[in-house]
């Protein structure tokens, strides 16, 4: 038996790893697989990751029950917010399918497995536009589903940037309603992204031409930093209309490789096309996963929360002692974890904070981090100055 079954090479970045490690000289050097290392070239734990690690092992609730078909509804929910934007119109209008997949690999596997069955191909012929080049396992995933893979135009060696031209009359000349692979952010393997105004001319023919784009996103905050900043490509594609599904990752910015989280979000024209494609995808992941892992979904959750937390309290902190110089001293703002912070303040300035300026708290000046949010840390931290200075 099986002597038909050809010996395949093993992965080249797997391969890459095992040499590295079996090497015995003392200077060895790794810079192949893309998994976060620290100053000392170990894998690191985000701070934020440990501490939820410690909130699910003391909350006995947190059970090893499977979770629903489609994955931890607060894990999607907060997934998609994170990609799409916390105010996404497509999120308020119901018109976005997430499904909590095998981290990035998975959402791009599922995503490619839909667009294989449902997806309009015109003709017989079912075919995937990816950049050229492209992180070497897309055209194997899209393969296995029976869609082949074409090259479209991206990097320029000459420039080592952007072929944009190249790109542009690959859109132009592609059928109408081909379907792009784009890398979101933070492009793999080169490292060039499109500028806005490139964005924007890829998105208006894309809208003229009727393609479907295909989102990956493994890097979102990589590419600037800022996780706002690196969704503003997927969120002016959503804006603009273009049809679109985006495959996300949080083995690289929330560490996690290994605990594989992930998401596929299905942006439809309306509420209703949303249902029926969340219908089909729970089909498809029922007989590829049945359910996907509920650990690494929870710790991201938790992360979320316990991060903007820590960004809360960073900033009310900055603004109160560099901006404001509130009288006092404020390192209790930063050094308190978790969800609560005593503000120290006094019963007095406490109610004059609810009676003056509508803020409520308790008197004894405890403050509810989660309240604040970009939005009102500001008033709130200009209010706390008023109160204390009285
Ligand atoms: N897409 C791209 C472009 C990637 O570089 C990667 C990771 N190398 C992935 C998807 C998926 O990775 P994972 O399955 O580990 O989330």
């Amino acid at each position: 038996l099986w002597q038909n079954v050809p010996l395949a090479p093993p992965d080249s970045i797997f391969k890459l790893t095992a040499a590295y490690k079996a090497d015995t000289f003392d200077k060895k050097v790794n810079l192949g697989v893309g998994a976060y290392r620290d100053d000392n070239d170990k894998p690191w734990i985000l701070p934020v990751v440990r501490k939820a690690e410690e909130i699910i092992l003391n909350t006995p609730a947190l059970d090893h029950e499977y979770l629903p078909i489609t994955g931890l509804p607060e894990f999607t929910i907060a997934a998609a917010k994170l990609i799409l934007g916390p105010d996404s119109s497509a999120i308020a209008e119901g018109r976005v399918t997430t499904v909590q997949t095998i981290s990035g690999t998975g959402a791009n596997h599922l995503g490619a497995l839909f667009l294989s069955r449902f997806y309009q191909w015109s003709g017989d012929k079912k075919e995937v536009y990816l950049s050229d080049p492209t992180w070497a396992n897309h055209p194997a995933i899209f393969n296995n589903v029976g869609i082949a893979s074409l090259y479209y135009p991206y990097y320029d060696p000459k420039t080592i940037g952007l072929n944009f031209d190249g790109f542009v009359s690959s859109l132009k000349s592609a059928p109408s309603g081909s379907v792009f692979l784009i890398h979101a952010c933070a492009h793999n393997p080169t490292g060039v992204d499109p500028t806005r105004d490139q964005w924007d001319a890829i998105a208006k023919i894309m809208l003229d031409k009727g393609h479907y784009g295909f989102f990956d996103c493994a890097y979102q905050g990589f590419a600037s930093g800022d996780l706002d900043n690196d969704a503003w490509a997927v969120r002016f594609f959503v804006d603009k209309g273009v049809n679109m599904l985006i495959c996300q990752s949080f083995a690289k910015n929330a560490g996690l490789y290994g605990e594989r989280v992930g998401a596929l979000h299905v942006v439809s024209p309306n509420k209703e096309a949303a249902e029926r494609v969340k219908s089909q995808l729970s089909v498809l992941q029922r007989s590829e996963i049945s359910n996907p892992p509920s650990y690494g979904a929870r710790i991201r959750d938790i992360s979320t929360m316990a991060g903007r937390i820590i960004d809360m309290r960073k900033e009310l902190f900055k603004i109160l002692t560099e901006e404001l110089h509130t009288p006092g001293n404020w390192d209790h703002i930063v050094n308190q974890i978790g969800m609560f912070s005593f503000t120290g303040i006094t019963p007095e300035q406490s109610k004059a904070l609810t009676e003056k300026a509508h803020i409520y708290l308790t008197v004894n000046g405890r403050i509810s981090m989660t309240g604040l949010n970009r939005n009102n840390i500001r008033y709130f931290a200009t209010s706390l100055d008023a109160a204390v200075r009285g």
